[in-house]
Parts: C-alpha cells; structure tokens; sequence
C-alpha cells in the first residue's frame, strides 16, 4: 500500500524528538509525485548502518528511449551510468543534515571503472528505474530529529532524482555515448570468438594506473601499439574501424627486461574480462570473459581436487587425486587454482611469474639431470600447458621474465620493449632451437574429473539471521567465518565480495542436501540471478551494494571456504 507524501510529513512531524526506535513506523512506500520513496529498513540507533532506501521512477517519467537498454549490454551500461550520476550527486548532499553519529550521511554505491551488474541500480524490462541508497536518519542523542530528515527525503531526495534518473533531450549525447560503447565492446567480444582469438588491445590504450592503489589512468604513460604481425583491424558498429593486437588461442608467452611493461599488459588482460567506461584507457581492452588468473596462494585450503596431472607419488602416500589439506604450498596451491578454474569454465589462464611457485612452472635442464623424474612428484606448468591447449582447448598467456623453457611450448612470443609489444616468436624460436633440450618424457594428460558429486561442504541447516561482513576486496566473514580472497585478483570491487557472501550462504544453506556437484548448484544460482538478480537470494530484501559475481569467482570463493 503507498501512502502520500503528505503522510510521511505528517508521521515525521509526530514522532520528532521523541525516541529513536518510533522511526521504524516509516517503513513503507511512499508516492512522492514523480517517483516512488521506498523505506525499506530503518536502522536501529543512529550509529548502526544507516537505513536501507530506495526510489523507484515509473518508465513514464524516467523516459529513457528503448534503443538505449534493448540489450544486456546496454542495459547493464545505462544502468551503470545513472548509479554514478545519482551517486555523485547524492554524495553532495551527504550530512547536510546534522545530527549525531551516522545522522545525515546519504550514500549510493560509487562504481569504480569497471561497468558491471550491480543491485545499486537496476532497470526493468518495462523501463522503471530502480535506485537503492542508504540514509542516516537523524537523531540528536538518541531523540528523533525528523525535521532533518524530512529535508533529507523530501527536499534533497527529490532534486537528486530529478537531476540525475529523469531523461530529458540535453542528455542524449551523454547516455547515446555509454549505449554505443556497450554495443562496441560486445561486438569485440563477439569478434574474439569468430576469430579464435583469447584477447584484445586496442592501438592507443593506456595500460598502466596512476599508482599501485589508483584505478585512474596514468597520465603521460605510452599508449599501446600492436607489432603488425598480430594487428587485427575490427570494423565496431559505433566507432567504426579500430585496430590493435589480438592474441590468437594457444600459448603465449611475453617476455622482456624488468620494469618494461609486462605486468602491466597481464593485468589490463584480467580486468578485461570486464567492460571499462570511456575514459579509463582500457575500454577496448577486452578479454576472453572466462580468463581466470593463476597465481601460487601459499596457505590456502584445498577440498578434495584432484591434483594429479601436476602432483604424484608424494613421499607421504597422500592421493593427489582427490587431495586436501589446511596449509597448501605454493606449487600444490597453484595446481588446484589451474584445476578449479577449469571446472568453473575458464577457457583461458594468465599466469605471471612474478606471483606464481617455481617449481610448479619449470624444471629446468641440470635439476633435470641430477634429480631423477622419479623422485620429483610435481610435473611443471611448462609440460602440461601445451596439453592442456590441445586436449582441453584452454589457452595460456604467460609472463616470463627469467625462464626460457616456455618457448617450447609457445605459439607467440611477444617482448615488451619499453612499453611497446614487439612479436619475437621467430627469432626466439631459433635460438631455442640451438639449445639442445633433455626431451622429459611427460606421461599423458588425465584431464580431471568433476562429474562426480564431490562433498565438497557441509549443509548448513538454520532459519536463523545470517551476519556477513565484508572487508574490502581481502575476505568476507559469514558468522565468524573467514574466507580469504585476497588472491583472487580479478575481483575489483567490494560489491562482487558482498555479493558473493549472499551467494555462497544461499548455496551452502540450500543446495546442498541434494547431492549436487558444485557446477550444477553454480549453474542453478546463475540461472536466479539472470531471472530476478539477487530477489530470491537475498529473500526479497535486497540490499544496494551488491554486485553480481563471475561464475569464476563463485567457484573460488566456495572453493576457499574451509
Ligand atoms: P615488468 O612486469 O615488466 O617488470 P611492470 O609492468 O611492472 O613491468 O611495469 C613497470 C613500471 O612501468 C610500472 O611502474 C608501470 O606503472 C610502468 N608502466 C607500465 N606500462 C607503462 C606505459 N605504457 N607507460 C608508462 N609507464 C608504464
Ligand atoms: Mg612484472
């Protein structure tokens, strides 16, 4: 039932200096003219979390033309957009109104750079526009302060929605824009499979961030320039021609001195499995959207994977076929990241030397000699990758700096020169050819099996509250349980991890007793968040800072759950 307007003034102006808990009486919607004021959870005491709000327009009054979210993409993209716009401008508005502890904070969820499917905006397939925020309702002391918020809600709210979430003709150029780069960057997408490509980069992208802790394009960086060997011309429906280096399936290798470039191109290449906004430097920086990076994660735990293609006959008589443990080492760690990420899908891995185990890379030539195969239980990265590419049809791009054994095994070998991509691949692959190689016999490749219903977790059985915090993008804890995701590094936002807290509790709580594998319950919480987003898995009360995941971190997170 909505109530007026009027109701809410009138109900605020009842309750105004009396004590904190009556605010919860608001709760409700309310018809503001021009929109719809959901109070949908009123917080406890002016120092708890602020107050979950929402506003919802009628497609009548947002207007937004069809054509400008007729696609996911698009829509997505739009969607994306007006949550910065509301945020920015809410943000102004943040503790105008006064009050003590949270009293006034007004608050939406800032997107970084990346464009993604976030609970912080969300657009019907009838046009209705859906924005959720958080409000501190204002008290001073613990006595009701409503004259304050009536401000907050029927003063700020109002100019906010009507600057930012109302279409009007002056803005078509801007949200025009944001719809033809969505449609650009999936048709590179598109492109990339029609052309047995794993990835692109555009000529002219700017790769590096203006620091370690920045996601903001660095200022004077040299801009990217594909070799010609590997330039690929691509005729984008909006931009029109753009040419740059698309990596080819198979395996790639880019090598070069420290500090000229490497890493940074690897990383542009994670981050591509997402879109970026115009601006950021790598909006057409577009990866294959199942990449998975693989990294050593010293610590970690492993439930029963199967290991074996990298790790047997262990001295202790440990069975790598279905391996556990508390405390993984670096090489163990890194060979369940390969075998995980297989199962969630991935069809192509980035490793980096830098943060990977070397002894699961390389064996090289003299330990090969005077240890005997026999007694080493771990067959490198570098004799299984090609396999992997052959039989599973997963490729690799790989950053080497100071092991030359993948040249072997690579299809292209690319050197960052000073920033700039040179295609080596020829030239390496003679001088390779001078140095004579042990030929290691490498046993076959037993691709793992998944298909058996793994017990991987136990069901968690409870009606009751479930208390989730998040801690930046390092781990979430579920009533006091940690799971670390500090090297899962393609999540980018703090929204993917609250996310994946809602996620995995739904997985853990209600999937579990039907003997399902871990795919198929991944496969059943996709399907949820295609058709409703996060509605059923959050129970109906959504809250607005959640993103929705990749299926590849699903995975890594259930997968890390000890
Ligand atoms: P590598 O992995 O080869 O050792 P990095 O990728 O870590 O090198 O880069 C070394 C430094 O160079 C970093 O500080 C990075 O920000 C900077 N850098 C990388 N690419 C560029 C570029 N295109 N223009 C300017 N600076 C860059
Ligand atoms: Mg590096």
């Amino acid at each position: 039932m909505k109530q007026l307007e009027q109701q809410l003034i009138k109900t605020l102006r009842e309750i105004d200096n009396k004590s904190y808990p009556l605010y919860k009486q608001l709760k409700g919607s309310y018809d503001m003219t021009g929109f719809i004021l959901n109070i949908e959870h009123v917080q406890g005491d002016p120092f708890a979390s602020p107050s979950m709000v929402s506003v919802e327009i009628p497609s009548v009054k947002a207007a937004f033309p069809r054509d400008l979210y007729d696609n996911e993409e698009k829509k997505v993209a739009l969607e994306d957009q007006l949550l910065r716009l509301f945020a920015g401008e809410l943000r102004k508005y943040s503790f105008k109104a006064k009050g003590s502890g949270k009293s006034g904070f007004m608050g939406a969820i800032m997107p970084g750079p990346e464009v993604l499917k976030r609970t912080g905006c969300e657009i019907s397939d009838k046009g209705t526009v859906l924005v959720r925020f958080e409000v501190g309702f204002p008290a001073n002391g613990r006595r009701i302060q409503s004259r304050e918020l009536e401000k907050m809600l029927v003063q700020f709210v109002p100019e906010v929605v009507s600057r930012t979430l109302y279409y009007d003709r002056s803005k078509e150029k801007q949200f025009r824009k944001v719809a033809e780069l969505a449609e650009d960057q999936k048709f590179i997408r598109c492109e990339l499979k029609k052309r047995n490509l794993v990835a692109f980069v555009a000529n002219g992208a700017i790769l590096p961030r203006e620091s370690g802790v920045s996601s903001r394009p660095m200022k004077q960086a040299v801009a990217f320039q594909s070799p010609k060997s590997l330039e690929v011309t691509l005729q984008l429906p909006n931009k029109g021609e753009l040419k740059g280096m698309g990596i080819p399936q198979g395996i790639t290798m880019i090598v070069g001195g420290g500090f000229h470039g490497k890493s940074t191109l690897l990383k542009a290449l994670e981050v591509g499995v997402y879109n970026h906004i115009a601006g950021d430097g790598r909006e057409y920086v577009i990866t294959d959207d199942t990449a998975v990076k693989l990294r050593a994660e010293d610590g970690r735990s492993i439930q029963k994977v199967d290991i074996s293609m990298f790790i047997n006959n262990l001295p202790n008589g440990k069975d790598t076929t279905c391996f556990s443990t508390e405390d993984a080492s670096g090489s163990t760690s890194q060979a369940a990241n390969v075998v995980e990420a297989m199962e969630a899908g991935s069809s192509l891995f980035l490793v980096d030397e830098d943060t990977s185990a070397t002894n699961f890379m390389v064996r090289d030539e003299l330990m090969q000699k005077v240890v005997h195969r026999d007694m080493e239980p771990i067959t490198p990265f570098s004799l299984r990758v090609r396999q992997l590419y052959e039989t599973a049809q997963i490729s690799t791009i790989l950053v080497a700096g100071s092991s030359g054994s993948y040249f072997y095994q690579a299809d292209h070998i690319i050197q960052m020169k000073e920033y700039q991509p040179e295609d080596i691949t020829e030239m390496a692959k003679s001088v390779a050819q001078e140095f004579a190689t042990i030929d290691e016999q490498v046993s076959k490749i037993a691709l793992p099996d998944f298909s058996r219903a793994r017990t991987w977790l136990r069901r968690i059985d409870t009606r009751d509250r479930v208390k989730m915090k998040v801690m930046g993008k390092d781990s979430i804890s579920i009533n006091k349980e940690t799971i670390d995701l500090r090297y899962v590094e393609q999540l980018v936002e703090t929204g993917q991890l609250a996310g994946l807290a809602n996620v995995v509790w739904y997985i853990r709580t209600h999937f579990l007793s039907k003997d399902m594998s871990m795919t198929e319950a991944v496969d059943q919480i996709e399907k949820f968040l295609k058709t409703c987003g996060f509605e059923k898995i959050c129970a109906g009360r959504v809250p607005g800072n959640l993103t929705v995941p990749r299926r590849q971190e699903i995975f890594a997170c259930l997968n890390r759950w000890r």
